[in-house]
């Protein structure tokens, strides 16, 4: 039987984890009961909560003291740890299996988070040495660059106005710690500082300083370049080879993915029963309706003003691409296919193609940058941190860059997703339930991938083509 399921499509593996996990959750969601204890103190009611989401104490005549574990609860309320201690509620049998999964789904969540830096490292550093040639290429580098740098953008704010509009993360139970406050972001000159003002590469490797790593990495690509000869090239090629090995590696961690879906799904559902869903529901909906206004509004006005070109007729010629992109969920997979439609169905000189493709299928990510600052925004929504307009301007920025260094395969943009939160400062094991629906969104933002690298070589092309 296990065989069997193994045989499967990874989606089908997913998507029979998360109906299995979803089934023994909301079974043990009826059982489930809130362990709870009051005690008197010295004529003061005191009621101590152990949850999911975490610990709580509450005395009467006192603020609240909420932690999402022992330890943080041992760290700052030395006190309370200590009550907490000498009174600790039993754990119904529905809580505990439930604490066991969500200890299995965070096990899948640190493997994925291994392999970050060093996927986004070698990724940069290969994607920018291999621009070798592009320094002769000269105007159509800058040109290419630009338009990623504005396609980008605008599906962040596409995103954005969306995520505000529609608030799915407003009411959204999550099994998460939720805080009532301002989040304590870095502020965006902090974020810039970070770039260019902590660049010791091996701290920043250690403290997984995510920003000043992508710096990092495209300066010693770029400097590859720059040292050319027999060094560049040597090094050129074990950066690729790196790069090989992380992705064989971080796609063999995603096999792993069914278990890490059922372990969250089974522990969210068994905290929050059907409630789940809705959050979720909204989320998704947020998600793909500003994919769907940046693949078909955006994206197709580029194509008619820019590139002068018939929208309608673009996409049918690159429709197999299109198709492909979204039922494999990799941009990397589905390029031969992209360059393919791109030359032979659009018409576009291989000169523009065989430069603007391979780049873009690396750096270029409109829908993974909207969909970064869409499920940032909704966790912090839901976990009940305020987010002002300095908070999403970093956000943004930093979904701009984890977009470039998210590698084209499935489930990269999660991979990617710790960056962003980290810089929000929200919590990172707020992921842990979005996994669940993350492979239905990779598909469509690898379709939006797709398409907007494929819109590039039609505006380049327009470009290019005035030129000679
Ligand atoms: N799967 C996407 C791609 O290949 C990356 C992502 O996970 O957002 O383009």
């Amino acid at each position: 039987m296990i065989t069997r399921l193994r045989t499967l499509p990874l989606h089908l593996q997913i998507l029979i984890a998360l109906f299995l996990g979803v089934v023994l959750g909301l079974s043990l969601n009826r059982g489930y009961g809130m362990p709870r204890v009051v005690l008197q103190e010295d004529n003061v009611r005191i009621e101590i909560t152990e949850d999911i989401g975490g610990i709580s104490i509450l005395r009467e005549g006192s603020p609240p003291i909420q932690a999402s574990d022992i330890k943080t609860l041992k760290d700052h309320f030395p006190e309370a740890h200590q009550l907490f201690l000498e009174h600790r509620p039993v754990p119904t049998p529905a809580l505990r299996v439930a604490l066991y999964s969500k200890w299995l789904g965070d096990l899948f969540l640190r493997l994925l988070r291994m392999g970050t830096v060093p996927l986004i490292f070698t990724s940069l550093v290969t994607g920018v040495a291999g621009l070798g040639s592009a320094q002769r290429l000269g105007r159509m580098f800058s040109l290419t660059l630009g338009y990623y740098l504005l396609t980008s953008l605008l599906a962040i704010t596409v995103g954005i106005v969306m995520v505000n509009l529609i608030r799915p993360g407003i009411g959204a139970e999550l099994p998460i710690p939720s805080s009532h406050g301002t989040v304590t972001h870095q502020a965006l000159s902090d974020v810039f500082g970070q770039l260019l003002g902590n660049m010791n590469p091996v701290a920043s490797l250690a403290n997984a300083d995510f920003l000043s790593i992508i710096t990092f990495a495209l300066l010693f690509g770029l400097f590859i370049v720059v040292v050319g000869g027999e060094s560049g090239e040597l090094l050129r090629k074990v950066f690729a080879a790196g790069f090989d090995v992380m992705m064989a590696m971080t796609t063999a961690i995603i096999r792993l993915a069914p278990v890490g879906v059922f372990a969250y799904m089974l522990y969210a559902t068994a905290g929050l029963g059907v409630q789940v869903f809705y959050s979720l529901a909204w989320y998704m909906l947020t998600v793909f309706l500003a994919l769907t206004v940046h693949a078909f509004v955006v994206l197709p006005t580029l194509i008619k003003w820019v590139a002068g070109r018939s929208p309608l007729q673009f996409i049918q010629a690159m429709s197999p691409a299109l198709m492909t992109a979204f039922s494999t969920a990799s941009s990397n997979g589905t390029l031969p296919l992209t360059m393919a439609s791109v030359e032979k169905r659009a018409g576009v000189k291989n000169r523009i193609s065989s430069f603007v493709l391979p780049l873009g299928a690396t750096v270029n990510m409109d829908g993974t940058a909207l969909y970064e600052v869409v499920a940032v925004l909704f966790i912090a929504q839901a976990t009940g941190h305020d987010i002002g307009l300095a908070s999403q301007i970093v956000i943004a920025f930093t979904a701009l860059l984890a977009s470039v260094g998210a590698a084209g395969i499935p489930h990269a943009g999660l991979v990617m997703m710790a960056i962003v939160l980290q810089a929000a400062n929200l919590p990172v094991e707020a992921q842990g339930l979005i996994i669940a629906v993350d492979r239905v969104l990779d598909m469509c933002r690898t379709t939006v991938n797709v398409w907007s690298d494929s819109t590039g070589c039609a505006v380049i092309a327009r470009f290019e083509g005035r030129e000679s």
